[in-house]
């Protein structure tokens, strides 16, 4: 029988606990910084993509606004706040950098990829996608983010393994390398709500087909026939920064 989750977001909630998928349905990156420069970059990408033009500055200053709108009542702390959307801004422009129109021909937007992964089914994000212009060494980058980067081997997320297995199923391309490029910020950027460090980097990790090693297929295998069980709780749960601990833990 095949399961089927709404996206990535929710599959990956059950992959951590069942007992939250089923009741919260979503994990999401705690972290604005991130939120904040995924949702600019993506307007940004489908802005050029519907008008084949750069976006004015002026505009693209407005799009950072008006995201950052909605983030910035989180923040008691207005250095805090700025803070985030300055660093927001640095890793935007480093983000137009990487894929800069020199190098990249942009084939899609912000785009959302149905899949089915051994016995679950899923919907994944992709921000952009992008083909290198090169004649010899023709290759194909999707962009993605993923929370935690630099602390965890992202194919050993389940729905990030699916999604790079998938990306190359869909090239049609002979002789085309399919990247999948994840970023995050580099740092544990948030200790808390109201405390950033200042300094933080854009980190890019690059995937291709040839990085899955038997380890991570165990592991998925393994992963969706605890998620798929019976939902439950975790026993002596240490997750202090689940959204609902509350409500879990007072049942
Ligand atoms: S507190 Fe722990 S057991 Fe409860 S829902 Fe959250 S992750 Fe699951």
């Amino acid at each position: 029988m095949v399961l089927n989750y709404k996206n990535e977001d929710e599959l990956r909630a059950y992959l951590i606990c069942s007992y939250l998928g089923k009741n919260y349905g979503l994990f999401k990156s705690p972290d604005p910084l991130m939120l904040l420069t995924k949702e600019c970059y993506e307007k940004y990408i489908l802005y050029i993509f519907k008008n084949q033009e750069d976006m004015p500055i002026e505009l693209l200053n407005q799009t950072i606004e008006e995201s950052f709108s909605k983030i910035k009542i989180l923040f008691e702390d207005k250095e805090v706040s700025k803070t985030i959307k300055n660093l927001a801004t640095i890793f935007l422009n480093d983000l137009i950098m990487q894929y800069n129109i020199k190098d990249y021909i942009l084939i899609s937007p912000k785009i959302q990829i149905p899949t089915t992964y051994e016995n679950v089914s899923f919907s994944f994000n992709i921000s952009a996608c992008f083909m290198k212009r090169e004649a010899k060494n023709r290759s194909i980058h999707y962009v993605s983010f993923f929370p935690l980067l630099n602390r965890y081997d992202a194919l050993l997320d389940v729905p990030t393994l699916a999604k790079l297995i998938k990306l190359n199923e869909l090239n049609y391309r002979k002789n085309t390398m399919v990247f999948l490029d994840l970023y995050d910020a580099d740092l544990p950027t948030i200790l808390n709500r109201n405390m950033y460090f200042k300094k933080a980097n854009l980190t890019k990790k690059s995937f291709t087909i040839e990085n899955i090693k038997d380890k991570h297929i165990v592991n998925a295998n393994l992963n969706l026939t605890i998620a798929n069980n019976q939902i439950r709780k975790i026993p002596m749960c240490q997750n202090f920064y689940c959204p609902i601990r509350k409500e879990c833990q007072n049942e």
